[in-house]
């Protein structure tokens, strides 16, 4: 079948290989000029280490994991360690793997087979399935015909609007808003590889993320909704310095200072995706288009990988049969993704406890658990 995946994150590049794997003609779109590779670590987690393996990446995965976050710490306002952040209270089991975003994303760029179209800086505007075939209109004014179009374009999908409706009837905000940056040029260089340090103030978190030759500024803070353009980086810019501007203790002036300065931070509302179904024709959701489980859950990637291997296989077991297919697909994928949004909001209370009380619970917590 001749199939356009619209978005190139872990689930539009996985679909993408996946599906020119098995046979179709496959055409990528991505909205951004480049591929997006920016973001913290991420884990990949239970099953999905087993698609990674049958994707025949697993071993390129491994030499590129890390174990950054089995040294994350609690500090206080002075950088004192106050409690550590216990792995078994995220991971699966030993076999889960962490590895930089930006490795994953090139691994996957690289596994894409020659076969498969990537055409960056075009979004689809127009979607119309007449049960046949859809028509897609983009916006650089091509317009092409394709068998299936599965939209993996996010949380904020377009795809998603285009058939299902505005994102506000998905989407619901959990409270809390993230934004990973740069971290000061003298956090790398300060010879602690690969640490997390973590400092919490009632309702908001900052965070020293180092890796390798890296270190990145993550902030997180509770919050009623904000209204702005999620495309408008200057004023995804400004909340931040509301929340943390006034600020004095720790580090969290001059990481402030650094992920303002950050052409690349990733700034996003934590909202979880919840649709009643996934597929609609021959229009089909993948990843955090579907089932945003939000950064708290920890398992976007994972479900991103898994995702695009269950849907290949039913398209295969299903042979031309699209709507069978992604029924399974959905039937599959489905306690993946339930598992995951319902892990959120612990991860919320673990990272951003709401008051001093809650921090000082979750510490003691904690180090009677070491
Ligand atoms: C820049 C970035 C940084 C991230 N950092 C983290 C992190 O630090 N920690 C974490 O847990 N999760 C992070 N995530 C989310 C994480 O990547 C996903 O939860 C997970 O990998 C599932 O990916 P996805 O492909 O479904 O969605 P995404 O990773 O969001 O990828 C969607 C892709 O679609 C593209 N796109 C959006 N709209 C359109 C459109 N109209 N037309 C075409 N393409 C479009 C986007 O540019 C993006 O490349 C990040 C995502 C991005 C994009």
């Amino acid at each position: 079948m001749r199939i356009l995946v619209s978005g190139a994150g872990v689930a539009g590049l996985s679909a993408g290989i996946d599906l020119t794997r098995a046979g179709h003609t496959v055409e990528i779109v991505e909205r951004a000029g480049h591929l997006r590779t920016n973001g913290s670590p991420i884990d990949v987690r239970g099953d999905s280490v087993g698609v990674i393996e049958r994707m025949g990446l697993l071993d390129e995965v491994l030499q590129h994991s890390i174990t950054m976050t089995e040294g994350a710490k609690f500090v206080d306002e002075n950088g004192a360690v106050v409690a550590p952040q216990p792995m078994s209270e995220t991971n699966d089991s030993d076999a889960d793997i962490e590895i930089p975003r930006e490795d994953l994303m090139r691994i996957l760029r690289e596994a894409l087979p020659e076969g498969a179209q990537l055409r960056f800086e075009d979004s689809v505007r127009t979607l119309s399935d007449d049960g046949g075939q859809v028509s897609v209109g983009f916006d650089s004014g091509r317009e092409d015909r394709y068998d299936l179009v599965v939209g993996a374009d996010g949380a904020h999908s377009n795809v998603r609007r285009l058939v299902f409706g505005p994102e506000r009837e998905f989407s619901r905000h959990l409270g809390l808003y993230v934004a990973i940056g740069a971290a000061p040029a003298e956090a790398v260089s300060e010879g602690v590889p690969h640490s997390v340090h973590i400092l919490n103030l009632p309702g908001r978190m900052a965070c020293l993320g180092r890796y390798r030759d890296k270190a990145l500024a993550i902030f997180t803070f509770r919050s009623e909704k904000i209204e702005y353009d999620h495309h408008d980086l200057a004023a995804q810019k400004r909340i931040l310095a509301d929340f943390y501007g006034k600020d004095r203790q720790w580090r969290i002036p001059e990481l402030l200072a650094a992920a303002q300065a950050d052409p690349e931070l990733y700034f996003d509302a934590i909202a979880q995706i919840h649709l009643p179904t996934w597929h609609q024709g021959r229009v089909v959701l993948l990843g955090d288009a579907a089932h945003c489980a939000t950064p708290m859950a920890g398992r976007g990637t994972s479900l991103a990988l898994t995702g695009a291997w269950l849907l290949t296989e039913e398209l295969a077991r299903h042979d031309g049969d699209h709507a069978a297919a992604f029924t399974e697909y959905e039937r599959r994928q489905r306690p993946y993704s339930d598992k995951a949004q319902a892990s959120a909001n612990s991860g919320a209370a673990l990272l951003v406890p709401a008051t001093w009380e809650d921090i000082e619970r979750r510490n003691a917590r904690l180090l009677l658990a070491q």
